[in-house]
């Protein structure tokens, strides 16, 4: 019987399991996470507002409870925790589902002052990730009435909606009581979302960009001349068709007569480079203002800078400029990439192809597509590695995983633990007058674990 490992249980790492127990009558699969629950960026990622995309856990959860599939959560798979060597020990094939776990950096000076944050560290915080950092406490969104949102991504639509979602639209929502209240009181009243190439190169789905124009009591600008610097916007029909009718939405609203006053006001920015983020008049360490170069479309689908600059004041800078992957101990790694080396999910080892080693999802692509676009990517992986099950299978295994594991002192938090936690989950959202409200820190989300850990 096929034993296989699968680190992450994020899209791709489901996937890959739903993938090994339809296709292999007698795989069992165990899906190990780091944190205590499943289902990485659906949970911590997709962005609170967004139920249907949420909803998708539901789907995912049927696999985590299929009976040939175990969910060992709490689990680190690194020199920390277990490490990969043990792990390939223990299981015939380990597929590694690990996501692209830190955000790029935009490498200008100033990156690093107080006010300035990656997209991720936002996104974690009004997500309830237990990682999230201390400095996103209680009150960091004060004085801000003015944001910049680097980047023209889904990522950047998400952080840019959420700055401008109400308190009525955010409490039926699972985010934490502490984001809640921080948004709710939140005085921002101006967020520019910046691309440095033009509004047919934006990275963002037209869904989502339509959804900030329905926005209530916000009103979305763009500035019709800084539109017309891109060759496609003039005459969008020669664009495909994603682009195109990103470009017509933003045809419609710069067509659009002046709205009446609203609370929060978005702009569309394009063609504008950031160079360096610059402190306040205070002359402290707080962002006050980002710089920017004016930038030109190069005939090539780039840009070129102008030598023109412009600065736009913000007390809050989030930089949304994608994801990244980080290497994992023991495994080769592209740094250029970021990404693990792969022959159709095969990991290759200087060129050669390492058995019983997989990879799935962003670590295998890079942090693109949607959550769909991890299903075929899941099930290359695994016909590739059940192609290779039966020379696999020959090496005899110590005897159940879980056992030994357990032997070696780690302790893993399963299936009746993440629902210990879930449950916790819905008695905080009942005693706050709210649906479901997520815990998001370590030491809440151990204690609800352990007291349903068999
Ligand atoms: P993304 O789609 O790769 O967008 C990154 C953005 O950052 C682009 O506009 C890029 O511009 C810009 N950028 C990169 N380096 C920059 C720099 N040095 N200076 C200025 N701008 C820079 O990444 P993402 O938004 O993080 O999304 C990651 C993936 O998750 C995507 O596939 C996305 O669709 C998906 N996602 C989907 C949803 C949804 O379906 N609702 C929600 C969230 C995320 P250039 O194009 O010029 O490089």
């Amino acid at each position: 019987m096929l034993r296989v490992a699968v680190v992450g249980s994020g899209p791709s790492g489901v996937y890959s399991a739903q993938s090994l127990v339809q296709q292999d009558p007698a795989v069992r699969v165990d899906v190990l996470d780091r944190l205590p629950c499943p289902y990485g960026l659906v949970r911590y990622g997709v962005a609170p507002d967004h139920e249907k995309i949420k909803s998708l856990q539901n789907t995912l959860r049927t696999v985590l409870e299929h009976d040939r599939v175990r969910f060992l959560g709490g689990l680190e798979v690194g020199p920390a925790g277990l490490p990969a060597g043990r792990l390939r020990e223990l299981y015939h094939a380990v597929v590694y589902c690990v996501g692209a776990a830190t955000d790029r950096r935009l490498g200008i000076p100033g990156e690093e002052l107080r006010g300035s944050w990656s997209a991720t560290e936002f996104v974690s915080w009004y997500s309830a990730h237990p990682d999230t950092a201390a400095a996103l406490a209680d009150g960091f969104l004060s004085g801000t009435r003015t944001a910049v949102v680097i980047g023209v991504g889904n990522v950047a639509v998400d952080v840019t909606r959420m700055l401008a979602r109400g308190v009525t639209e955010l409490s039926p929502t699972d985010m934490p009581q502490a984001a809640l209240s921080a948004l709710a009181a939140s005085e921002v009243s101006e967020v520019h979302m910046v691309g440095r190439r033009g509004p047919s190169q934006a990275r963002f789905t037209t869904k989502e960009l339509r959804e900030l124009g329905a926005l209530p009591d916000t009103r979305v600008t763009v500035d019709r001349a800084e539109l017309e610097l891109d060759p496609g916007y003039a005459d969008p029909s020669a664009l495909p068709g994603a682009q195109r009718r990103n470009v017509e939405v933003l045809r419609g609203w710069a067509d659009a007569a002046p709205g009446d006053a609203a609370r929060h006001r978005l702009r569309l920015r394009f063609f504008l480079r950031p160079v360096a983020l610059l402190p306040d008049a205070s002359g402290g360490d707080r962002v006050g203002a980002v710089r920017f170069e004016r930038t030109a479309p190069d005939g090539r689908g780039g840009v070129t800078g102008t030598g023109r600059y412009e600065e736009v004041e913000a007390q809050l800078v989030l930089r949304s400029v994608g994801y990244r992957g980080v290497p994992l101990e023991g495994l080769p790694f592209d740094t250029g990439r970021g990404t693990v080396p792969h022959l159709a999910g095969r990991v290759l080892r200087e060129g050669a192809v390492a058995p019983g080693e997989y990879v799935a999802g962003w670590i295998k692509r890079g942090p693109t597509g949607v959550i769909g676009t991890n299903r075929p990517c899941a099930k290359e992986t695994v016909t590739s590695l059940l192609a290779d099950a039966p020379g696999l299978v020959r090496r005899e295994l110590p005897g159940d995983p879980l056992d030994a594991l357990r032997a070696e002192g780690h302790a893993p938090v399963d299936w009746s633990g993440w629902q210990a936690i879930e449950k916790a989950e819905a008695e905080l959202g009942a005693s706050l007058g709210r649906s479901v409200v997520k815990l998001s820190d370590w030491p809440s989300l151990l204690a609800a674990a352990r007291s349903g850990t068999v």
